[in-house]
């Protein structure tokens, strides 16, 4: 059995950011590098202000909303808290923002025939592809016996999320997993708090394979942002020019996996068979105006393929670009204007 395991941090490359602290006319740039969410954080930001807390106030922020409300890992978190209380008569309390947040993977789920699902957690944790692709686990990788996968995913349905009077009542069992939609939310509170900060003139923050851009560049000139060639992730198939505020994000089949006889077992399970989702697809990178929404269609397109992919995307008024795993390139109409194969 061949073992090969991969952890690629990011599924954009981030162009002409430049490196350090420079200075052009009265705006510095700053340039930080940091892991949160299981994931390299990269920040540049450019500000007319002295102060260098900006990029540390920003990994607080992520550091708060990763242990008191999105992860499934820590006992602080109110994911965690939700999960505990799974099959308990009295549920469990839900607070505003996270109702929101379900709200929202709920319509996602509808809209994407059932592809994109939160409550995977079960299924997810089966796999557990995250430990084994970051070398945390002991032992040969094989995928779970299929009576094991057939047991979870009957625990498994966004059918089954009872939202009642402030309170969420799951299954016994059930399990939420926001590790699709975690780092699209966490973008938008970053653009929040940039908004909040006059000295602020510009910033490209990346969360992994989260980006966000804000702003202008010190010389006017537009943002430029790689989409990382599934082939080899040290190079890109193609650039995004893009002017101020937006969220790219990018689900691919070479962030998380381990292979074994040279089939790929990666992260992102398709809920109709409980194993890593084939639908022709290598990478797909959607371009919006909501994090929250580009980060969870750029993995329920991911599952869809690029037809039904395409679909979705248009109707929430996203631009979808699809890598096949034969190197084909299709993107949406509104993509065409923004991309550039960079050759
Ligand atoms: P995306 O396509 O955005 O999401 C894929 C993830 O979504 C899968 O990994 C799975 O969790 C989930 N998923 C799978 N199938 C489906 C489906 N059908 N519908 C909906 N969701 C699905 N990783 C670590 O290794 N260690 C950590 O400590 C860690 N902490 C984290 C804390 C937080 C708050 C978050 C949000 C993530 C954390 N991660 C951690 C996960 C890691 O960053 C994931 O790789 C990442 O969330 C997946 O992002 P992606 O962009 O690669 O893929
Ligand atoms: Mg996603």
């Amino acid at each position: 059995m061949k073992k090969i395991f991969a952890v690629l941090l990011t599924g954009v490359l981030l162009v002409c950011c430049g490196c350090g602290a420079e200075q052009a006319g009265q705006v510095r740039q700053i340039q930080n590098v940091d892991t949160a969410m299981g994931t390299v954080i990269s920040q540049t930001l450019y500000t007319t202000g002295d102060e260098t807390e900006t990029a540390a106030e920003i990994m607080e922020l992520l550091r708060k909303l990763e242990e008191d409300v999105l992860s499934r890992r820590l006992d602080t978190s109110e994911v965690w808290s939700l999960n505990a209380a799974a099959g308990s008569a009295e549920g469990c309390s839900l607070s505003d923002p996270m109702e929101e947040i379900l709200e929202g993977c709920l319509e996602i789920w509808e809209k994407s025939d059932e592809a994109f699902d939160v409550t995977m957690g079960p299924v997810v944790s089966l796999w557990d592809i995250d430990s084994w692709a970051a070398g945390e686990k002991e032992g040969m990788f094989a995928p779970p016996e299929e009576e094991q996968l057939q047991n979870a995913l009957e625990i498994c349905g966004s059918g089954s999320l009872d939202i009642r009077g402030n309170r969420l009542y799951l299954p016994d069992g059930a399990q939420l997993d926001l590790g699709a939609v975690g780092k699209g939310i966490a973008l938008d509170h970053i653009l929040a708090y940039l908004r909040e900060k006059d000295e602020i003139t510009g910033a490209v923050i990346s969360l992994g394979g989260s980006v966000l851009t804000y702003g202008q560049k010190p010389d006017g000139g537009c943002w430029n942002v790689g989409i990382a060639n599934p082939e080899d992730t040290a190079s890109n198939v193609g650039i995004l020019t893009l002017e101020g505020e937006w969220f790219i994000s990018t689900s691919g089949d070479y962030e998380r996996y381990m292979e074994v006889d040279g089939i790929r077992y990666h992260h992102i399970i398709d809920p109709a068979t409980g194993y890593p989702a084939d639908s022709g697809v290598a990478g797909v990178t959607i371009l919006a105006k909501d994090g929250f929404l580009s980060d969870a269609l750029s993995t329920a397109c991911f599952i869809l393929g690029e037809e039904r992919g395409l679909a979705l995307a248009e109707n929430f008024g996203a631009e979808a670009l699809f890598v096949g795993k034969d190197g084909s390139i299709t993107m949406s109409r509104g993509m065409k204007a923004y991309y550039h194969s960079g050759k």
